[in-house]
């Protein structure tokens, strides 16, 4: 780690932290990170040529793997000629409509340059729309770092959030209402007492490890939104074009009226999108009266990588094969966690895994909240140790990409079985 100790350094005297996003800082996990060279597959190699099976895949962004040839070759292709506009090109209307092919419930769709603004624009049309301010979302979820987003649960009898960052106003918090994932009266309580305008989820959530909503509570909430007038969000920045093609809502077959997408869909470049019901997105400028706007949106490239990506990830068998491939990871970890009566399970949907530092089922943030901090620690350690690396933070979920084979699997499960028969923390 001698390289990647010293540039952390050099890092730190002109960046906050070192780092551009305060997860890769590691400091959850008691070391220090390493700083990469090189992606290529499954792999990450950093600056002192230590190589790493990748279960991260820049946050799910990479699903082919890294420095995919076939990406690689259309974006090198595209950029002959020119590498921004600031005007429209076709591939724009190509991605939107592939988009719309692939999620039926996007009628209309825009382009943004990441997730957090995705987020952002789709709550602002929401509240434009249904002219109603306060905003639902739900412990855990994460949105982004809108201002909006950046709210914890109210204390006490309280339903408004509080503020999870300094900086973002009382004001702010108090136009949003921050509940339990998967307990439908709380949402049934906070619709009665407060002029609700939308309500966004993770159908699937991957930002406080991998937890699934039930499908009668996914289905309820659709039922609320259409009697009260209130749009249903899906933040599908993770799960969409990963959990499956079409996203958490192909599978619990309920259409929410706005969809954001990120990660996968620029192929590795940094490009977002929010789209939906027709008669709400034109009401969106040049059109209507909600400003939302982006000098690198639509970027060609951008574009290109997604394009490609979208049809890469098309091909009939592709994401059977994905999540088979994850099948088989997390069975085996259970098949190990309960051979050596270690209290952990795993679990998984497509490309998207979890692996969970308890026995019990996981319904929501507290459920994670009270599990085995010093074992994941220990655990993310020994995997790095031994050159596999899960992301830096039991809060988040994994993942898996078309270049991992059996052999990487077979591996990391070996080693897992390893740390299980030695931590000192396996005295369950
Ligand atoms: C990553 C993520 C975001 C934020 O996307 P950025 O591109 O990091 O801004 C928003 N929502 C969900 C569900 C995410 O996983």
């Amino acid at each position: 780690m001698k390289n990647s100790i010293k540039l952390f350094k050099q890092a730190q005297k002109y960046i906050p932290g070192g780092v551009n996003s305060p997860v890769r800082a590691f400091s959850s996990v008691g070391t220090t990170p390493f700083f990469i060279k090189r992606a290529q597959g499954q792999y990450l190699i950093d600056e002192d040529n230590n190589q790493y099976i990748d279960f991260v895949g820049s946050w799910g962004a990479q699903i082919l793997g890294h420095s995919d040839k076939r990406i690689i070759k259309e974006i090198n292709k595209k950029i002959n000629s020119g590498i921004t506009y600031g005007a429209p090109c076709k591939d724009e209307i190509m991605l939107a409509r592939q988009i719309t092919k692939i999620f039926p419930s996007i009628e209309k769709i825009r382009m943004v340059n990441s997730g957090t603004e995705a987020t952002m624009s789709a709550i602002r049309l929401a509240r434009g729309f249904t002219k109603k301010d306060k905003v639902i979302k739900f412990d855990g979820c994460y949105h982004g770092h809108g201002d909006s987003f950046l709210i914890k649960a109210g204390s006490g009898a309280s339903t408004f959030g509080s503020p999870n960052s300094l900086g973002v106003t009382k004001a702010n918090a108090k136009d949003t209402i921050s509940l339990p994932y998967n307990n439908i009266t709380k949402v049934e309580e906070a619709i009665k007492n407060n002029n609700v305008g939308c309500i966004i989820i993770e159908p699937i959530a991957g930002n406080m490890n991998f937890i699934r909503s039930q499908k009668i509570f996914i289905k309820k909430l659709r039922t609320l939104c259409d009697k009260n007038h209130i749009i249903l969000i899906f933040d599908e920045v993770m799960t969409g074009l990963r959990v499956a093609k079409g996203g958490a809502q192909s599978l619990y077959k309920v259409r929410p009226d706005l969809t954001t997408l990120g990660k996968v869909l620029g192929g590795g470049l940094p490009v977002g999108a929010f789209g939906g019901r027709k008669d709400i997105m034109d009401n969106l400028a040049p059109l209507g009266g909600v400003y939302q706007a982006g000098t690198l949106s639509g970027n060609p490239l951008a574009m290109a990588a997604g394009l490609k990506t979208l049809e890469i990830i098309s091909k009939p068998r592709y994401f059977k094969e994905l999540s088979n491939k994850a099948k088989y990871f997390i069975s085996e970890i259970n098949r190990i966690s309960k051979k050596y009566k270690i209290n952990m399970s795993a679990d998984s949907q497509g490309g998207m895994f979890g692996i969970y530092f308890t026995k019990k089922r996981v319904n929501n943030y507290n459920d994670i909240l009270n599990t085995q901090e010093d074992r994941f620690v220990d655990f993310f350690q020994y995997m790095l140790k031994h050159g596999v690396f899960f992301a830096p933070s039991m809060f988040e979920a994994g993942f898996i990409s078309s270049s991992h084979t059996k052999k990487d699997i077979d591996y990391t499960i070996k080693i897992y079985e390893k740390w299980v028969k030695n931590t000192s923390l396996s005295a369950d």
